[in-house]
């Protein structure tokens, strides 16, 4: 047996290493154990977020949209630049660059917390033990007194489109095409489906969404995703809803692809297929059998509002537990489990985590959304306002889209925020700190907002619960 920590975490994503990092400010003895390996064959710590998913895919949106916005958005600003082109090596190693420079900040936090990081992969056994595996097959056991499970998650395959990393890909491979696909199918219009889907479109790809489910982001408000859809349907990006996938052939000019809809089977041919039908959490080979640590039916470990599994000492966060899969939800419930196992108040409000999708528009919320207002007989009142009308929207070129406040109509206090529009990924922030603070749309409307910008339009939509907008006719 090696060396006994205080806290030992399994998954350095942003979950693991934010806990590892709390843990060791409170003074605790931690090391986080973490078995993904980068593109340069080494150890690489921030897990799924800084590797394949959170910031590669922002660094290529906003490479694509500078792009875009030369060849198609500047014109009306008088700018015109037809003869533009996009270099995609360049492109995707300046993500390469981006990703090492905040994996290898991530080795630097941990030197200045103390954090020991160990490679490999890791199964936990009874009795707080965990053993692990590093890559050249050798085993070794650490102890703990607590162990923080954030394993995060992995995508989901189709038996019928099995991820070959060339042609059918997962988020993986989609942040690494060497070229513009000219043909691009993409299964799942959910996040990862959008943002990518976007990547590839606003280079020029011809680009197809199927989508199973006869909506479209069914978690997002109607109002907004209304107003999403048609934008991305002007963008060009063919969203097919009520589509099922049946089978997909690679072949020699491409991959064939099998689909039923309303009408009934339908084909489609594609260069490159992007699967990106959802994630599950990462639990295959974690637990030895007496742990007493449960998973449920979707292999997601259990446990209470507190992260506690229900077995002393052993804790799990982020992807890999109930709630939305999220970086910033993950991070922090790290936060307060360091906290918890420190012998303080840690607590994670679940009913304010924010969502937002980079696509363009962007799109962001919190709380809760209409329709669920609605099925749970709360009674509402709602006040929208759309960026057409702030000044600096129409000054930026970027007019699509509205704010739309959800208040208790007795209480007035706030119970979602829906927003479609430019930079919504930031404007959102206000809404979660009203929230968070139990605030009203009566709060919101009497707080000053800076002229002209964009987070006019939640003053507004404020002002408009108890209708009285100002710049609304
Ligand atoms: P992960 O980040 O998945 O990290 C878990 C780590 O544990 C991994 O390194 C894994 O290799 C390691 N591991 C697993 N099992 C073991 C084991 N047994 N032993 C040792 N190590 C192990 N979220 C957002 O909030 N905003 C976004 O914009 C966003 N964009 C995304 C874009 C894409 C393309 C994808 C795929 C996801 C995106 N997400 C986004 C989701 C976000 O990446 C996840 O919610 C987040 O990474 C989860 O963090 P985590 O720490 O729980 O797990």
């Amino acid at each position: 047996m090696s060396e006994k920590y205080d806290v030992l975490v399994i998954g350095a994503g942003p979950a693991g290493y934010v806990a590892a990092i709390r843990a060791a400010q409170l003074g605790l003895k931690t090391a986080c154990i973490d078995d993904f390996v980068g593109k340069d064959g080494k150890p690489a710590l921030g897990g799924t977020c800084l590797n394949v998913g959170c910031i590669p895919s922002k660094a290529l949106l906003d490479s694509s949209r500078q792009f875009h916005n030369l060849t198609h958005g500047f014109e009306a600003h008088g700018i015109s630049a037809r003869d533009a082109k996009i270099d995609v090596g360049t492109m995707v190693g300046r993500k390469d660059k981006i990703v090492k420079q905040f994996t290898g900040g991530i080795t630097q936090l941990f030197k200045a917390n103390k954090v020991t990081a160990i490679p490999g992969f890791a199964t936990l056994k009874a009795g707080r033990v965990v053993s692990v595996k590093d890559s050249e097959g050798k085993t070794s056991e650490y102890a703990a007194t607590n162990v923080i499970i954030a394993t995060g998650s992995v995508p989901i395959e189709l038996p019928f489109a099995k991820f070959d990393g060339k042609h059918i890909v997962d988020n993986a491979g989609a942040l690494d095409f060497e070229s513009v696909p000219k043909r691009l199918g993409v299964i799942g219009a959910g996040v990862i489906g959008l943002e990518l889907g976007s990547v590839w479109k606003r280079l020029g790809a011809e680009v197809t969404i199927l989508e199973a489910l006869p909506d479209f982001l069914a978690a997002a408000d109607a109002d907004i995703t209304k107003i999403a859809a048609r934008e991305f349907k002007k963008q060009g990006l063919d969203i097919r809803l009520g589509t099922k996938l049946t089978k997909a052939e690679v072949g020699k000019k491409g991959i064939a692809l099998t689909y039923s809809d309303a009408k009934g089977e339908q084909t489609l041919e594609v260069d490159k297929l992007l699967v990106a039908v959802g994630r599950r959490a990462a639990t295959k080979g974690l637990l030895a059998d007496d742990t007493g640590v449960k998973l449920d039916d979707r292999g997601r470990v259990e446990v209470d509002e507190h992260n506690w599994t229900g077995v002393e000492g052993l804790w799990a966060i982020g992807d890999c537990v109930r709630g939305p899969m999220l970086a910033h939800k993950g991070s922090e419930e790290g936060i307060a489990v360091a906290e918890l196992i420190a012998g303080k108040a840690g607590h994670v409000n679940l009913d304010t985590v924010p969502w937002v999708i980079y696509t363009e528009p962007e799109i962001a919320w919190v709380g809760k959304t209409e329709a669920q207002v609605k099925e749970e007989g709360i009674p509402y009142r709602t006040g929208s306002f759309p960026f057409s009308a702030i000044g600096r929207a129409v000054a930026m070129n970027e007019t699509a889209g509205q704010v739309k406040i959800i208040a208790h109509a007795e209480t007035d206090r706030i119970l979602g925020v829906h927003m479609v529009g430019p930079l919504v990924s930031e404007l959102i922030a206000e809404a979660v700190v009203t929230m968070e603070f139990k605030g009203s749309a009566e709060d919101l409307a009497r707080i000053c907002h800076a002229h002209p910008t964009l987070s006019e339009a939640v003053h507004e939509a404020a002002l408009a619960v108890d209708k009285r907008a100002i710049h609304k006719a």
